[in-house]
Protein backbone atom coordinates (compact mmCIF):
# COMPACT_ATOMS: atom_id res chain seq x y z
CA UNK A 1 0.00 0.00 0.00
CA UNK A 2 2.98 2.16 0.97
CA UNK A 3 4.58 1.43 -1.79
CA UNK A 4 2.13 1.80 -4.02
CA UNK A 5 1.66 5.58 -2.39
CA UNK A 6 5.47 6.59 -3.36
CA UNK A 7 5.41 5.31 -6.34
CA UNK A 8 2.43 7.20 -7.37
CA UNK A 9 4.09 10.34 -5.80
CA UNK A 10 7.32 9.66 -7.79
CA UNK A 11 5.49 9.41 -10.99
CA UNK A 12 3.38 12.47 -10.03
CA UNK A 13 6.90 14.64 -9.51
CA UNK A 14 7.89 13.37 -12.34
CA UNK A 15 5.10 14.20 -14.29
CA UNK A 16 5.04 17.62 -13.32
CA UNK A 17 8.64 17.84 -14.56
CA UNK A 18 8.19 16.19 -17.71
CA UNK A 19 4.91 19.31 -17.93
CA UNK A 20 6.93 21.96 -17.08
CA UNK A 21 9.95 21.11 -19.63
CA UNK A 22 7.42 20.46 -22.44
CA UNK A 23 6.59 24.37 -21.82
CA UNK A 24 9.96 24.85 -22.27
CA UNK A 25 10.25 23.31 -25.20
CA UNK A 26 6.96 24.24 -26.77
CA UNK A 27 8.03 28.02 -27.93
CA UNK A 28 11.50 27.24 -29.69
CA UNK A 29 9.58 24.36 -31.26
CA UNK A 30 6.98 26.57 -32.78
CA UNK A 31 9.38 28.50 -34.57
CA UNK A 32 11.21 25.81 -35.63
CA UNK A 33 8.19 24.39 -37.60
CA UNK A 34 7.29 27.72 -39.03
CA UNK A 35 10.46 28.48 -40.12
CA UNK A 36 10.95 25.33 -41.65
CA UNK A 37 7.75 25.68 -43.68
CA UNK A 38 8.14 29.13 -44.57
CA UNK A 39 11.74 27.85 -46.05
CA UNK A 40 10.31 24.91 -47.76
CA UNK A 41 8.72 27.73 -49.86
CA UNK A 42 11.74 29.26 -50.22
CA UNK A 43 14.43 26.74 -51.83
CA UNK A 44 13.53 25.49 -54.42
CA UNK A 45 15.64 21.90 -53.81
CA UNK A 46 15.31 19.14 -51.03
CA UNK A 47 12.21 19.31 -50.46
CA UNK A 48 12.18 15.97 -49.38
CA UNK A 49 14.11 16.91 -46.67
CA UNK A 50 12.13 19.33 -45.33
CA UNK A 51 8.99 17.27 -45.71
CA UNK A 52 10.98 14.82 -43.32
CA UNK A 53 12.44 17.75 -40.77
CA UNK A 54 8.47 18.60 -40.50
CA UNK A 55 7.39 15.08 -39.79
CA UNK A 56 9.96 14.91 -37.17
CA UNK A 57 9.19 18.08 -35.69
CA UNK A 58 5.41 17.42 -35.56
CA UNK A 59 6.31 14.37 -33.84
CA UNK A 60 8.33 15.96 -31.22
CA UNK A 61 5.11 18.46 -30.89
CA UNK A 62 3.32 15.81 -30.36
CA UNK A 63 4.94 14.10 -27.30
CA UNK A 64 5.37 17.84 -26.01
CA UNK A 65 1.99 18.26 -26.14
CA UNK A 66 0.84 15.29 -24.30
CA UNK A 67 3.03 15.69 -21.64
CA UNK A 68 1.89 19.39 -21.29
CA UNK A 69 -1.87 17.97 -20.66
CA UNK A 70 0.43 15.35 -17.72
CA UNK A 71 0.49 17.50 -15.01
CA UNK A 72 -1.45 20.86 -14.26
CA UNK A 73 -1.94 20.25 -10.84
CA UNK A 74 -4.27 23.41 -9.82
CA UNK A 75 -6.08 22.77 -13.00
CA UNK A 76 -7.96 20.30 -11.15
CA UNK A 77 -11.30 21.30 -11.46
CA UNK A 78 -13.86 18.85 -10.07
CA UNK A 79 -17.78 19.37 -11.27
CA UNK A 80 -20.89 17.93 -11.29
CA UNK A 81 -21.11 16.86 -14.56
CA UNK A 82 -23.50 14.36 -16.68
CA UNK A 83 -20.76 11.61 -18.22
CA UNK A 84 -23.51 11.38 -21.31
CA UNK A 85 -22.63 14.45 -22.45
CA UNK A 86 -19.35 14.76 -21.90
CA UNK A 87 -18.95 11.28 -24.33
CA UNK A 88 -21.07 12.65 -26.88
CA UNK A 89 -18.88 15.66 -27.19
CA UNK A 90 -15.82 13.75 -27.29
CA UNK A 91 -18.23 11.48 -30.44
CA UNK A 92 -18.89 15.18 -32.07
CA UNK A 93 -14.76 15.69 -32.26
CA UNK A 94 -14.23 12.64 -33.43
CA UNK A 95 -16.72 11.84 -35.97
CA UNK A 96 -15.21 13.06 -39.17
CA UNK A 97 -11.94 11.14 -38.28
CA UNK A 98 -14.60 7.80 -37.85
CA UNK A 99 -16.23 8.50 -40.80
CA UNK A 100 -13.14 8.74 -42.83
CA UNK A 101 -11.65 5.52 -41.90
CA UNK A 102 -15.06 3.98 -42.04
CA UNK A 103 -15.38 3.32 -38.58
CA UNK A 104 -18.81 3.34 -37.28
CA UNK A 105 -19.25 4.39 -33.43
CA UNK A 106 -22.12 3.21 -31.78
CA UNK A 107 -23.20 4.82 -28.17
CA UNK A 108 -25.72 3.37 -25.74
CA UNK A 109 -24.50 5.35 -22.99
CA UNK A 110 -27.66 6.91 -22.52
CA UNK A 111 -27.85 6.24 -18.51
CA UNK A 112 -30.61 8.36 -16.79
CA UNK A 113 -28.08 9.15 -13.72
CA UNK A 114 -24.54 9.59 -15.18
CA UNK A 115 -23.53 12.60 -12.85
CA UNK A 116 -20.65 12.39 -11.51
CA UNK A 117 -17.63 14.42 -9.45
CA UNK A 118 -15.59 14.93 -12.45
CA UNK A 119 -12.72 16.83 -14.06
CA UNK A 120 -14.73 17.68 -17.35
CA UNK A 121 -11.83 18.27 -19.98
CA UNK A 122 -9.97 15.93 -17.94
CA UNK A 123 -12.13 13.13 -19.24
CA UNK A 124 -12.68 14.12 -22.27
CA UNK A 125 -9.18 14.13 -22.93
CA UNK A 126 -9.50 10.53 -21.57
CA UNK A 127 -12.56 9.15 -24.14
CA UNK A 128 -10.93 10.77 -26.96
CA UNK A 129 -7.24 8.64 -26.75
CA UNK A 130 -8.84 5.16 -26.26
CA UNK A 131 -11.39 6.13 -29.05
CA UNK A 132 -8.53 7.21 -31.01
CA UNK A 133 -6.64 3.92 -30.57
CA UNK A 134 -9.73 1.88 -30.96
CA UNK A 135 -10.15 3.85 -34.65
CA UNK A 136 -6.46 3.51 -35.31
CA UNK A 137 -6.90 -0.51 -34.72
CA UNK A 138 -9.49 -0.82 -37.42
CA UNK A 139 -7.17 -0.11 -40.47
CA UNK A 140 -10.22 -1.27 -42.58
CA UNK A 141 -13.29 -0.21 -40.98
CA UNK A 142 -15.54 -1.51 -37.87
CA UNK A 143 -17.69 -0.18 -35.38
CA UNK A 144 -16.96 0.62 -31.80
CA UNK A 145 -19.42 -0.41 -29.04
CA UNK A 146 -20.09 2.47 -25.79
CA UNK A 147 -21.69 0.80 -23.33
CA UNK A 148 -22.24 2.70 -20.39
CA UNK A 149 -23.68 0.80 -16.76
CA UNK A 150 -24.71 2.46 -13.16
CA UNK A 151 -23.24 0.01 -10.74
CA UNK A 152 -25.35 0.06 -7.33
CA UNK A 153 -26.10 4.15 -7.68
CA UNK A 154 -22.31 4.58 -6.75
CA UNK A 155 -19.76 3.63 -10.09
CA UNK A 156 -19.93 4.26 -13.46
CA UNK A 157 -18.89 1.82 -15.62
CA UNK A 158 -17.55 2.87 -19.30
CA UNK A 159 -16.95 -0.04 -22.07
CA UNK A 160 -14.85 0.96 -25.35
CA UNK A 161 -15.61 -2.23 -27.49
CA UNK A 162 -13.66 -2.33 -30.65
CA UNK A 163 -13.67 -4.66 -33.53
CA UNK A 164 -9.75 -4.08 -34.32
CA UNK A 165 -6.66 -5.52 -34.59
CA UNK A 166 -6.44 -6.52 -30.94
CA UNK A 167 -3.15 -6.37 -28.66
CA UNK A 168 -0.87 -9.46 -28.14
CA UNK A 169 -1.43 -10.65 -24.41
CA UNK A 170 2.46 -10.34 -23.71
CA UNK A 171 2.15 -6.86 -24.45
CA UNK A 172 -0.75 -6.42 -21.96
CA UNK A 173 1.36 -5.75 -19.17
CA UNK A 174 3.25 -2.66 -21.03
CA UNK A 175 0.40 -0.90 -21.80
CA UNK A 176 0.52 2.70 -20.11
CA UNK A 177 3.89 2.36 -19.57
CA UNK A 178 5.88 5.52 -21.19
CA UNK A 179 6.42 5.70 -25.01
CA UNK A 180 5.40 2.18 -25.31
CA UNK A 181 3.87 1.98 -29.03
CA UNK A 182 3.88 -0.07 -31.59
CA UNK A 183 2.58 2.61 -34.16
CA UNK A 184 5.14 4.43 -36.71
CA UNK A 185 4.09 7.48 -35.59
CA UNK A 186 2.84 7.05 -31.78
CA UNK A 187 3.92 8.65 -28.34
CA UNK A 188 2.96 5.60 -26.28
CA UNK A 189 1.58 8.36 -23.94
CA UNK A 190 -2.07 8.34 -24.59
CA UNK A 191 -2.78 5.31 -22.29
CA UNK A 192 0.03 6.49 -19.91
CA UNK A 193 -2.05 9.52 -19.52
CA UNK A 194 -5.79 7.92 -19.35
CA UNK A 195 -4.77 5.62 -16.45
CA UNK A 196 -3.28 8.83 -14.85
CA UNK A 197 -6.62 10.72 -15.10
CA UNK A 198 -8.75 7.99 -14.05
CA UNK A 199 -6.38 7.40 -10.80
CA UNK A 200 -6.84 11.01 -9.80
CA UNK A 201 -10.54 9.88 -10.18
CA UNK A 202 -10.54 7.36 -7.94
CA UNK A 203 -11.20 5.05 -10.84
CA UNK A 204 -9.57 2.36 -12.55
CA UNK A 205 -9.31 1.30 -16.34
CA UNK A 206 -8.77 -2.15 -17.23
CA UNK A 207 -8.18 -3.46 -20.76
CA UNK A 208 -8.90 -6.94 -22.10
CA UNK A 209 -7.86 -7.96 -25.64
CA UNK A 210 -8.51 -11.11 -28.34
CA UNK A 211 -5.88 -10.52 -31.26
CA UNK A 212 -7.87 -10.35 -34.64
CA UNK A 213 -10.97 -10.02 -32.54
CA UNK A 214 -10.58 -6.63 -31.16
CA UNK A 215 -10.31 -4.84 -27.81
CA UNK A 216 -12.43 -3.73 -24.68
CA UNK A 217 -11.34 -1.04 -22.81
CA UNK A 218 -13.41 -0.71 -18.96
CA UNK A 219 -13.57 2.62 -17.62
CA UNK A 220 -14.79 2.94 -13.65
CA UNK A 221 -15.64 5.96 -12.21
CA UNK A 222 -16.98 6.42 -8.58
CA UNK A 223 -19.63 9.04 -8.81
CA UNK A 224 -19.17 10.45 -5.53
CA UNK A 225 -22.40 12.19 -5.65
P1 LIG B 1 0.01 5.41 -29.16
O1 LIG B 1 -1.45 5.38 -29.57
O2 LIG B 1 0.65 6.72 -29.44
O3 LIG B 1 0.78 4.24 -29.70
P2 LIG B 1 -1.05 4.76 -26.55
O4 LIG B 1 -0.50 4.91 -25.18
O5 LIG B 1 -2.35 5.42 -26.84
O6 LIG B 1 0.06 5.26 -27.56
O7 LIG B 1 -1.19 3.22 -26.87
C1 LIG B 1 -0.06 2.37 -26.68
C2 LIG B 1 -0.17 1.10 -27.50
O8 LIG B 1 -1.22 0.29 -26.98
C3 LIG B 1 -0.51 1.29 -28.97
O9 LIG B 1 0.63 1.59 -29.74
C4 LIG B 1 -1.11 -0.06 -29.32
O10 LIG B 1 -0.10 -1.02 -29.57
C5 LIG B 1 -1.80 -0.47 -28.03
N1 LIG B 1 -3.24 -0.19 -28.07
C6 LIG B 1 -3.91 0.72 -27.33
N2 LIG B 1 -5.23 0.68 -27.58
C7 LIG B 1 -5.42 -0.29 -28.50
C8 LIG B 1 -6.58 -0.84 -29.17
N3 LIG B 1 -7.81 -0.37 -28.95
N4 LIG B 1 -6.37 -1.87 -30.03
C9 LIG B 1 -5.14 -2.35 -30.26
N5 LIG B 1 -4.01 -1.88 -29.66
C10 LIG B 1 -4.15 -0.86 -28.80
MG1 LIG C 1 -2.96 6.48 -28.62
Amino acid sequence: EEEALIQSEKLSVAGQMAAGIAHEIRNPLTSLIGFSKFLKTKIDQYHEYFDIMLVELDRINSIVQEFMALAKPQANQFRKHDLVKIIQSVLTLLETQAILRDVQIVSRADATSAELLCDENQLKQVFVNVLKNAIEAMPSGGVITIDMKLHQQSELIVEIIDQGIGIPHDQLPKLGGPFFTTKDSGTGLGLMICYRIIEGHRGRMDITSTPQKGTTVSIFLPRNV
